[in-house]
């Protein structure tokens, strides 16, 4: 592992569970590296560059896409574990790879599909980021999906419903049986939390969608930002906006990596398998807590149901259904290969391909199919 040294607690390549389709070693490459390779060369990572985090991908050239937000998660979660001795390239991979299952539309697309497919299972995105290594990729001679390591795709898999996790295998064992993923698991989840928290409020302020002055209820953000401009009274707005989130995502990293030790120490763990059997122990400390709550619940409130922001999701959301009611009604519509699939696999495979779809794709198949266009979603 590069630049650091590996805890006993940190997941160890050498000791991988292994993959569904045995493979021989790579040569100079551990398998967590691999995983992590495997995972930026494939399609879907490609196309988190055309999907929405929260603004419509052609909305501006400077909001985050999923693809920058997905490399935000691995710059942060990488940091973190570097410096609480974990498994570098297992935290990048399941970092990177968190989002691959992700609709177009951002959340509000996966709230749609997710309507439109309540009667065969509804759809999930963080299930679905799982079937995308699983079985969606097909690059490989010798299997579908990524065929990744145990530990990447059990990290991957955040959460899953009791009455599924018996389906899914050992990588949803701990769903029923309790215990918890690698601490690069935990991290890179909370590196998640750390990541969209901030740059929303960057997205937002940008968007003109919050004020700076409202923020001064958010307590995080206020103190940055009095600290910021006591030192630099004379500073730009953008400027302050940037260094205060930047002076945030300092102290939530700094956080996240000392309360995590002190909890790994209190515990007395020295291995993996004591990770595994315990609670989860990667945790912000309880006041940076209780900020970040406050923080989420600013940008819950006035961001993510803001009216203009509503519009357009509503908008997407009717585009997500449309096109599910077209191609189950017209599953002739469908590209052969996922014909084939709706053949074999039912509404699955029409869920699967339009939670494959970017959002400039979804838009412009809906306007193929229905001949409406959507003023809303309208690059112009
Ligand atoms: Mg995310």
């Amino acid at each position: 592992m590069a630049g650091s040294s590996r805890a006993p607690w940190a997941a160890d390549p050498a000791a991988s569970a292994g993959r569904l389709h045995p493979e021989p070693a790579a040569g100079g490459r551990t398998e967590f590296q691999r995983d992590r390779d495997r995972i930026v060369h494939c399609t879907a990572f490609r196309r988190l560059e055309y999907k929405t985090q929260v603004f419509i991908n052609h909305e501006g050239d400077l909001y985050r896409t999923r693809l920058t937000h997905s490399i935000e998660v691995a710059q942060i979660a990488r940091t973190i574990a570097r410096a609480i001795g974990l498994d570098e390239d297992l935290t990048e991979a399941i970092a990177l790879a968190h989002d691959l299952g992700h609709t177009p539309f951002g959340h509000s697309g996966q709230d749609a599909l997710d309507a439109v497919m309540r009667p065969w299972g509804g759809f999930e995105h963080n299930l679905q980021s799982l079937r995308v290594v699983e079985q969606l990729e097909q690059r490989y001679a010798g299997f579908d999906g990524l065929n990744l390591s145990f530990e990447t795709r059990e990290g991957i898999l955040k959460r899953c419903r009791p009455a599924l996790a018996a389906s899914l295998g050992d990588v949803a064992e701990r769903f029923l049986r309790g215990g918890s993923p690698c601490l690069e698991a935990q991290i890179a989840n909370l590196a998640d939390e750390i990541a969209y928290s901030n740059h929303d409020v960057d997205d937002g302020l940008r968007a003109g969608l919050i004020e700076i002055d409202a923020l001064a209820a958010v307590e995080l953000f206020a103190r940055h930002r009095k600290a910021v401009a006591r030192q630099y009274p004379a500073l730009a707005e953008r400027r302050l906006v940037h260094e205060t989130i930047r002076r945030m995502i300092s102290e939530l990293i700094e956080d996240l990596t000392a309360e995590t030790l002190r909890r790994v120490r209190q515990a007395g763990v020295q291995s993996l398998a004591q990770v595994r059997a315990s609670p989860p122990l990667a945790a912000f400390s309880a006041p940076i807590r209780r900020d970040l709550t406050q923080l989420k619940q600013f940008l819950t409130e006035r961001l993510y149901r803001h009216p203009r922001v509503e519009v357009v999701m509503d908008a997407a959301r009717g585009v997500v259904s449309d096109l599910f009611e077209y191609y189950r009604s017209q599953p002739q519509a469908l590209p052969p290969e996922h014909r084939d699939r709706a053949e074999r696999l039912g509404e699955r495979a029409i869920a699967d391909y339009i939670a494959g779809m970017t959002d400039r794709f979804a838009i412009r198949a809906h306007r193929h199919l229905t001949g409406r266009r959507v003023p809303e979603l309208d690059a112009g």
